[in-house]
């Protein structure tokens, strides 16, 4: 009997040396290559589900890998999956518990923005909601410990910022905007840890003159597209074809236009973004040619990523429709 026990006493001993030296968890940090998380392993043509782009620099939690992903724990509850390309690995670091601190809401001549100092970058994923009008953020590792939110009346188009601890390490900021239309916004931390939305506000005169368009004619150079199976024409070139007309459209109705390519160049998903984010264009439109494998789907359609651009998306099928142009969808 004591034989036995000994063993048992030296097996948990060792169990718990080998958890200390060989923990089943690393740290890694973003690196600045626009990367972003992935909701689970789906892949389709266009790389999955993405819960959110990240800044460079924040720290993920490792916890599996699997072919070219990582799964990260965010939270107790909550998991995603990284590119392990995005990633470079760090020591050790102290990740138990982040508090906040003070907020400050305010705006420039240009933008509104929040600010929240953190101790760390921390990962954090964003939802854009409608009636009301929100900016929904979650910070994950986050507790609070703010005492002040300072809302200064510079700010011009957040109407008001609070937050909840919904989880025991989720922190909730939500942002209510005074306009029901969604103009966008980006997430990033400052060079001291203070994470910041950068909310962009309603133009002042919504007339095609006070407002900037930016035309992204799809594919382009090695990245062919679709090809039309009776015409034998390319995406790429049908889709620059029409930028070109669209920009001439819209230059006539003096609004400003910005376009991805002009030519028939190669651009990676991450130089259109680099662009545009250079450009800051108040409206983007994307434009390509689809193909279908059943004969009973023709004609436009529009499409949206969030849920406050449906309004933009309807209002151009809507347009395209007036043309003549159909839809035929059988289903
Ligand atoms: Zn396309």
């Amino acid at each position: 009997m004591k034989k036995q026990l000994t063993v048992l006493f030296l097996f948990c001993f060792l169990n718990s040396y080998s958890q200390k030296n060989y923990p089943d968890f690393f740290y890694v940090r973003t690196t600045d290559s626009l990367p972003f998380l992935d909701y689970g392993l789906g892949e389709d043509r266009l790389g999955g589900a993405k819960m959110t782009f990240l800044d460079s620099n924040i720290v993920l939690r490792v916890v599996d890998s699997t072919g070219d992903k990582y799964k990260v724990q965010l939270s107790k509850l909550h998991s995603a999956y990284v590119q392990k390309e995005k990633v470079y690995p760090i020591s050790p670091i102290e990740y138990d518990q982040h508090l906040t601190n003070s907020w400050n809401v305010y705006g420039d001549s240009l933008y509104d923005y929040v600010t929240i100092k953190l101790d760390e970058r921390l990962p954090y994923r964003s939802m854009m909601e409608i009636h009301p009008s929100r900016i929904v953020l979650d910070i994950f590792g986050a507790v609070s410990n703010t005492n002040w939110i300072t809302q200064l009346s510079t700010a011009k188009e957040i109407k008001n910022a609070w937050y909840e601890q919904t989880e025991d390490d989720v922190m909730r900021v939500i942002i209510e905007l005074k306009h029901q239309q969604h103009w966008g916004y980006r997430i990033f931390y400052s060079s001291d840890n203070k994470l910041t939305v950068m909310v962009k506000r309603q133009p002042a005169k919504l007339d095609l003159s006070h407002i900037k368009i930016a035309i992204d004619a799809g594919h382009g150079g090695d990245n062919v597209g679709a090809t039309g199976i009776a015409s034998n024409i390319k995406e790429k070139d049908y889709t620059l074809l029409i930028a070109k007309e669209l920009t001439r459209q819209l230059i006539n109705r003096k609004a400003k236009v910005v376009m991805t390519r002009v030519k028939d160049t190669t651009l990676s998903m991450f130089e259109r973004i680099q662009f545009l984010d250079q450009q800051d264009p108040t409206l983007l439109v994307s434009i390509h040619l689809n193909s279908s494998s059943k004969d009973s789907i023709s004609g436009v359609s529009t499409y949206y990523r969030y849920i406050g651009f449906r309004s933009l998306s309807q209002a151009i099928l809507k347009s395209m429709l007036q043309t003549g142009l159909r839809i035929t969808l059988t289903v």
